[in-house]
């Protein structure tokens, strides 16, 4: 069986085709600048070379339209006919507290999906392009929807209200949903797995560190705590985003500085985090070389982001009344043997015994960066947020 997921932007697209019989990625790919007349498609065959096509692509129909013209061409593409894809999986931000978990599009779903628009208003609305795309093209095709909030649904009240008047929540809905759930979910599976203990029997901090960032307490494979709110914002310092702050500077700033309401959106949302305090990039990569040149602002942002990420172990330590393993995911998470060392160093009061080795090699593996014996493990593994929807899809599609 063949399953092609879809990641659906305002202005982009991505997707992945997977054979679900050998576990084998087939083919990849994206298409950027949706709705400009110099849209890029980019498409990668696993065994092909790959190719680039740069045109008009008005809108989500066309842009599917073209990643079936590319699955299928006489030269790149990796099927015979389009009816070898048996059935397609969409990744959605907000499932709102209806969904659960992961179903397959009817009329019903669409409905909700369309009344969470605004809790996800620049995420939801492109995810619905997406399998309407689809529908388009390919008539009759099993749809899935696989969203960034199920995992967490299983979080307790305690740690998914907030302390305002209730009628927040009972009329507006306000209450932390929190997002990166497939990623959590994937490493968390996978960490059971790589220590060889069964799930159900682990306390686990997952850190999905990458652009957007946030840190999930799992207790036996369930989510429950986890750093992001009802919105990405909340939690973390990220590339952009602030995370954490006292919500009276909202309108402490909003009065000083004359903003609107949508300005103090975009400063907290798009012009904070990394980028506000080095002024130089929301990049990690970036950061960490400005900082080895001596740049004391990239100093100073790299340490808050640090510290940040240490106080969430710690409290979900607590939160958890123990821990068995942390778990490191997402670009930079995978990547930056800096920031995970300085988080794992100064949690040695946890048990934790770092490897200071094994955190240099084993470059996109998965792998282990404590020492034989640590009380408390620390794990890296690359997160597969594609693969996780093709799996739940798979499973709709086959009942
Ligand atoms: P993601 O959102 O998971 O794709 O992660 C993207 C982020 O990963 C980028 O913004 C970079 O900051 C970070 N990243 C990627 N490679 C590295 C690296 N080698 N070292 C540090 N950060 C990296």
């Amino acid at each position: 069986m063949n399953i092609l997921v879809i990641n659906a932007g305002s202005s982009s697209l991505k997707y992945q085709l997977f054979n679900m019989e050998n576990d084998s990625v087939l083919a990849k790919g994206k298409v950027e600048r949706i709705g400009m007349d110099t849209a890029i498609v980019t498409h990668e065959p696993a065994d092909k070379a790959e190719a680039r096509e740069v045109g008009e692509i008005l809108e989500h129909t066309t842009a599917i339209r073209k990643v079936l013209e590319m699955l299928l061409h006489a030269q790149h593409g990796v099927l015979g006919a389009i009816e070898e894809i048996d059935a397609v999986g969409h990744r959605v931000v907000h499932g709102g507290e209806a969904f659960k978990s992961s179903v397959l599009v009817d009329d019903e779903v669409k409905r909700e999906i369309k009344r969470l628009f605004d809790l996800a208003p620049l995420h939801n609305p492109a995810a619905m392009l997406g399998i309407a795309a689809v529908e388009a093209n390919m008539p009759g095709v099993p749809q899935a929807v696989v969203f960034d909030t199920a995992f967490h649904q299983t979080m307790p009240a305690p740690a998914y209200l907030y302390p305002v008047p209730m009628a927040l929540y009972r009329k507006h809905k306000v209450r932390r949903y929190g997002f990166h759930g497939t990623s959590h979910n994937y490493v968390s599976e996978r960490a059971a797995v790589f220590l060889g203990r069964p799930l159900e029997q682990l306390k686990l901090v997952t850190c999905h560190i990458g652009n957007g960032a946030s840190c999930a307490a799992i207790v036996g494979g369930r989510s429950v705590d986890t750093s992001m709110g009802m919105t990405p914002l909340e939690g973390l310092m990220m590339g952009t985003r602030s995370g954490d702050l006292d919500p009276a500077i909202v309108p402490y700033a909003m009065g000083k500085e004359d903003l609107t309401l949508s300005e103090i959106s975009s400063m907290l949302n798009k012009h904070s985090g990394l980028q506000a305090i080095s002024g130089l990039s929301s990049d990690m990569r970036e950061i960490v070389e400005a900082m080895e040149a001596g740049d004391r602002n990239a100093k100073l942002a790299f340490d808050m982001y640090e510290y940040r990420i240490r106080k969430y172990i710690g409290a979900y330590a607590a939160a958890m009344n123990g821990l068995d393993a942390v778990v490191f995911t997402a670009g930079v998470g995978e990547n930056s043997a800096l920031l995970r060392k300085a988080v794992c160093e100064q949690l040695s009061f946890l048990g934790i015994e770092f490897d200071e080795e094994a955190n240099l090699t084993g470059r996109g593996l998965e792998k282990r960066i404590t020492k034989p014996g640590s009380k408390v493990e620390v794990l890296v593994i690359p997160t597969n947020e594609e693969w996780m929807i093709a799996r739940d899809t798979y499973a709709l599609v086959k009942h």
